[in-house]
């Protein structure tokens, strides 16, 4: 799940060396040997919502993926935040991008580190407006399901499992928390 590694200089084209640069750094990064350029890796941002519909929210969309990885798995709506956009905007985009669907936000949800992959995941709990869905090109489907209808052995990402399960426990209890951990299983 990481990244390709960096190969050419992002400013010049040269080719980078691995190394620990000379500034008092202790990790080895990929640095320029022409221009000094020091290419830092952070990880990505991972932002979607729980979207729900009918009494008490008793139903919530899934996707099902046109995309690989996990091609045909079902996942809540979410994808990579882009540049210049606060997690709420990319949350209620990747929402209209992958199912069409509108939605109000509510509050945030869950908060998953992926540390193995160089991910945080962060999902919002979010009211739909309509129950009619118009999937983009990377969903072969998007409907709404009952908790007893989960696919839970059909889902395409352990934070989408965690957060699911948060979800429907919480609707039980009566209060939607925030939840905050790592996945390392
Ligand atoms: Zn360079």
């Amino acid at each position: 799940m990481f990244r390709s590694p960096i190969r050419f200089c992002r400013v010049c084209a040269t080719a980078v060396e691995y190394r620990v640069p000379d500034d008092g750094d202790t990790r080895v990064r990929a640095v320029c040997p022409s221009c000094g350029t020091i290419h830092y890796e952070n990880p990505l941002n991972v932002v979607g919502t729980v979207a729900y519909w009918g009494p008490q929210g008793g139903q919530v969309l899934l996707c099902r993926r046109n995309i690989e990885p996990r091609w045909g798995k079902w996942t809540l709506p979410a994808g990579f935040l882009e540049l210049g956009e606060t997690t709420e905007q990319g949350a209620v985009r990747e929402t209209q991008e992958e199912a069409g669907a509108e939605i109000a936000l509510e509050g945030l949800f869950t908060l998953l580190n992926v540390a193995r992959a160089g991910q945080v995941h962060i999902y919002y709990r979010a009211r739909l407006l309509s129950d009619r869905f118009a999937p983009g090109h990377e969903t072969l489907e998007a409907r709404l399901f009952h908790e007893h209808e989960i696919p839970w052995d059909d889902l395409a990402f352990r934070t989408v499992q965690e957060t699911l399960r948060h979800y429907f426990e919480d609707r039980r209890r009566g209060h939607f928390g925030v939840h905050t951990g790592d996945i390392t299983w």
